[in-house]
């Protein structure tokens, strides 16, 4: 029988790769990891937390701004950008610091560097090779930036966090997640945020009414939002990035932020040496057990373009390890469902959202009831904010099962989380109705929504 180096050699220390690689060692698993940057990948290095670290510190704006009405009496502070980026960088270090310490506290054969395929199993890192029975590629994805002239001047959110000196204006180029979070962000810490997105309304995929309504509540903090156009050019002038948009207007600048989507980081991994193959938008195709076209090599996460999400990818370690090396003791196996996936847009208010939108529940479900409501926070009433707050509901009528529950509103990805197991429990409107709210709270709208605004 041919023997391994190990029996899982785990490619990717970010969510993902280090879940995969500490659970499998715990197992009792032979298991290596090679990570070409700091232990703990896009999540903690430049994305999840660095960025809700920063959208803490942009909320503090709002904050003392309310707190007149309140009764508190100055100036508001101001900020200083340099200290927000060197606690978040120790903050980050310490996170880095720790993975490392799990992974090694569980047996993981840690290896710095590029890893690189060279067949079915084997690995090269630093011109080593590594025998593996298995092999696990998760190695996320990064930032697409579309060609545009004068894109040597553009930044991603992989620069945006230590971006020196602080933008004072700042234009945001796209409508997804990363640029609607960053656009409220830097608009909290003190910015002149202009945003642009192609289309007619931001967050495409999200439900009709959010869309609206987050658009409507961002301009009302202050971003100027422009849909329906794209940049054209960007030039530097001695003014600032001065940048011509497709509608034959311009804004001057400071930085310019792409948010722009991001792809699968499979350059030179050596997936073609090993026959990996990836569909046309470059993922790596995996099969409902996570195995590429290669069986011996596994692949999850980002790298696999499905829902990029943290918590996505380490249910996915989770079930990759089960099946390799068996549940943990006195456990099912695990599996993954990607239905009813909650999620949150750190926006300023938060969106909190799980199951389908309106136009996806009428289409599955056909007759659906829809419960809406938006108002004034009671915080409002003495705040001054003019910020209102949106709840969603949608009902299969048939079966009267929630099947779609919307926020935007403060602390949203707070309050859905905790439906979001209500929801995968499969509960009814009448169930929803017969819960007893906490009062006086945001999240108590959702069990005493009584009257649908349609069906
Ligand atoms: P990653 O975490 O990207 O890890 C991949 C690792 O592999 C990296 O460390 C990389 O250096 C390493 N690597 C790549 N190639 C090689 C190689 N050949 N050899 C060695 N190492 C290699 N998700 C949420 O759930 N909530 C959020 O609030 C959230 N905010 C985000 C904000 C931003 C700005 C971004 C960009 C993403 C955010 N995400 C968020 C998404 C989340 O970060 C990803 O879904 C998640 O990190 C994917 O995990 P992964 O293991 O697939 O890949
Ligand atoms: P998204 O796919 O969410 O958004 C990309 C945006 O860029 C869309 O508005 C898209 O427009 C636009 N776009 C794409 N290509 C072009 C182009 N050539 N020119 C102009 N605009 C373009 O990607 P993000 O980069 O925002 O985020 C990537 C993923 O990371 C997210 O989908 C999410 O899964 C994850 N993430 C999660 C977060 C969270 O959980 N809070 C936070 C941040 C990221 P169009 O819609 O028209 O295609």
């Amino acid at each position: 029988m041919q023997t391994f180096d190990f029996d899982l050699f785990v490619i990717g220390g970010g969510s993902g790769g280090v879940r995969a690689a500490r659970m499998a060692a715990q197992r009792g698993a032979r298991v290596a990891l090679a990570e070409v940057a700091e232990m703990g990948g896009t999540c903690v290095n430049l994305g999840c937390i660095p960025k809700k670290l920063y959208s803490y510190a942009a909320h503090f704006a709002e904050s003392f701004e309310e707190s007149h009405g309140f009764g508190w009496v100055g100036e508001a502070p101001i900020l200083n950008w340099n200290t927000l980026k060197t606690n978040r960088a120790r903050e980050i270090s310490r996170l880095n610091g720790i993975y490392v310490q799990l992974l090694k506290g569980s047996g993981v054969h840690l290896l710095e560097g590029w890893a690189t395929l060279v067949d079915a199993h084997t690995v090269a890192v630093g011109g080593q090779h590594y025998s593996a029975q298995n092999i696990l590629i998760a190695t996320g994805g990064k930032p697409s930036v579309p060609d545009v002239a004068g894109g040597e001047h553009v930044i991603t959110s992989n620069d945006i966090f230590d971006l020196s000196p602080f933008p004072q204006r700042l234009l945001v180029v796209g409508g997804g997640y990363i640029a609607c979070e960053f656009a409220s962000i830097f608009n909290g810490l003190g910015a002149q945020v202009t945003q642009l997105y192609r289309g007619t309304q931001v967050l495409r995929g999200f439900d009709e009414d959010v869309r609206a309504f987050i658009a409507g509540e961002m301009v009302k903090t202050g971003v100027a939002l422009h849909l329906n156009t794209d940049v054209a050019a960007i030039e530097r002038t001695g003014e600032g990035l001065q940048v011509r948009l497709l509608d034959g207007s311009h804004v001057t600048v400071d930085a310019v932020l792409y948010a722009t989507g991001r792809v699968p980081l499979v350059d030179g991994l050596g997936l073609e040496a090993a026959g990996v193959k990836q569909n046309d938008a470059g993922a790596i195709q995996v099969n409902a057990q996570y195995q590429t076209s290669v069986p011996s090599i596994y692949a999850l996460g980002d790298v696999t373009a499905r829902v990029q999400l943290t918590p996505v990818a380490l249910g996915e370690a989770m079930v990759v390890v089960d099946q390799l090396f068996g549940p943990a003791e006195g456990k099912a196996p695990r599996s993954m469902s990607y239905d009813f996936i909650p999620t949150a847009v750190f926006t300023h208010p938060n969106i909190g959202t799980v199951g389908y939108t309106e136009t996806e529940a009428s289409e599955k479900f056909g007759k659906i009831r829809v419960y809406r409501t938006d108002f004034k926070a009671l915080k409002h009433t003495l705040s001054g904010s003019t910020e209102r707050t949106l709840m969603k509901l949608l009902v299969e009528d048939a079966t009267d099962r929630v099947v779609g529950l919307h926020m935007v509103g403060p602390d949203a990805g707070e309050v859905v989380q905790g439906f979001a197991v209500a929801m995968k429990a499969g509960a009814t409107k009448a169930i929803f109705d017969s819960t007893i709210g906490i009062h006086p709270t945001l999240a108590e709208e959702f069990v005493t929504m009584r009257e649908p605004v349609k069906g």
